[in-house]
């Protein structure tokens, strides 16, 4: 009978060296295009479907997995004593439990994959908030005060969302354990259990009687709370802040959750962020090109001065260490400026000053006439780069 069977990696799909999580990919696929509850009465479709149950319960075992590289199925095959020894043979119906929790949670219609008790505490649930704020501010850091929506535990019924007097009674649906378990019959695998939030009582275990009248039952007031934020520097778009403490309440005793301020960081006229390092265009004159000279290169600390080569390109970039942005887990560690030089031809010349260009431009030519008689004529950069060259 084994050597019937198709081999589990060709069942799947996948090659030998496929990753856990590519047999669990694999395997979600082909169970439901074969799942017996999309294709009732199609015979053909739960074969293939119990095919490939049973390829996924031994390659997604790591031990199983690793006994099928070795003797394939045959160290699975009870009747002929495989070499598996004391290995008890391969029970299809055994860890279906565990697979259907974890694959099919969402199949059918359980909804909570999670295994915590529901009836001990349980913290608050994160709350999620965009904080916009200024390009400057985010590179050095700063407080911003801000109001969020807050959750506060009701004073008349101390969160129980009890009327005074009163006490939340036990959950008759699920008795208090907060969960219920349903039980499916399945035409390949008998009952299967699944166990979800109970919908009478939300998983609490208890249903309030008497509402408390202040907050109807609810246990809290929403109320508008300033806090204040405390923005470390070097933050961008895409950080997320946690602060515990300020989410919703707990249930049952359990802390706070937290909140989580997603940062949103402006743009700049000037400066251009990539991670730590920040990127500008500075223009240059012509002549501090041509011949060099000191220049001032606007940074997020201020003007920083730097000397400039002569025969400085359109282009060229400069690397100012140091003056880019403060690393959010050190101040003192930061990027660096890239600023990039863009050489600005004059637009509005005097008389006096295009009869010197021209004066120059003949000079140049001069030059260029003793070098190579038969040369193209060159544009004004060109003659003014090769003056420099020599
Ligand atoms: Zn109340
Ligand atoms: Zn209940």
């Amino acid at each position: 009978m084994a050597q019937d069977k198709r081999d589990y990696y060709e069942v799947l799909g996948v090659g030998k060296t496929a990753t856990d999580d590519e047999i669990k990919h694999a395997y979600r696929k082909l169970a439901k295009k074969y799942h017996p509850d999309t294709n009732p009465g199609d015979k053909e479709a739960e074969a293939r479907f119990k095919e490939a149950s049973e390829a996924y319960a031994v390659l997604s075992d790591a031990e199983k997995r690793r006994q099928y590289d070795q003797f394939g199925h045959a160290a699975f095959d009870q009747g002929a004593g495989g070499p598996g020894g004391g290995f008890g043979g391969f029970e299809f119906t055994g860890d279906m439990g565990d697979i259907f929790g974890d694959i099919f949670g969402d199949f059918f219609g359980g909804g909570s994959r999670s295994r915590q008790a529901y009836n001990g505490p349980q913290k608050g649930a994160s709350v999620r908030i965009n904080l916009r704020m200024g390009f400057m501010d985010a590179v050095f850091g700063t407080e911003k005060n801000i109001e969020i929506g807050y959750k506060d535990e009701c004073a008349k019924c101390h969160g129980t969302g009890a009327k005074p007097g009163t006490q939340p009674e036990k959950c008759s649906r699920c008795n208090g354990t907060g969960q219920v378990t349903y039980t499916q019959q399945s035409p390949l695998f008998g009952r299967i259990q699944q166990t979800s939030q109970c919908p009478n009582c939300g998983g609490t275990g208890t249903v309030i009687k008497d509402k408390c009248p202040d907050c109807f039952g609810k246990g809290f007031k929403k109320i508008r709370k300033p806090i204040k934020i405390n923005i470390p520097a070097g933050v961008d778009t895409g950080v997320t802040l946690r602060m515990s403490g300020l989410g919703e309440p707990g249930i049952r005793g359990g802390q706070r959750g937290d909140l989580l301020v997603q940062v949103i960081v402006d743009s700049h006229p000037t400066f251009e962020r990539n991670g730590n390092d920040i990127y500008t265009t500075v223009p240059l004159s012509f002549t501090d090109a041509a011949l060099g000279g000191e220049i001032s290169i606007e940074t997020v600390d201020g003007p920083v001065k730097q000397t400039i080569r002569p025969g400085t390109q359109t282009g060229t970039q400069i690397r100012i260490r140091g003056k880019g942005v403060p690393s959010m887990r050190s101040r003192t560690i930061r990027g660096d400026h890239f600023a990039t030089l863009v050489i600005k031809v004059p637009e509005r010349l005097s008389e006096e000053q295009k009869r010197l260009l021209r004066e120059f431009d003949d000079s140049l030519k001069g030059k260029q006439r003793a070098d190579s008689g038969s040369k193209k004529k060159k544009g004004f950069m060109d003659k003014l780069k090769e003056s420099f060259e020599e």
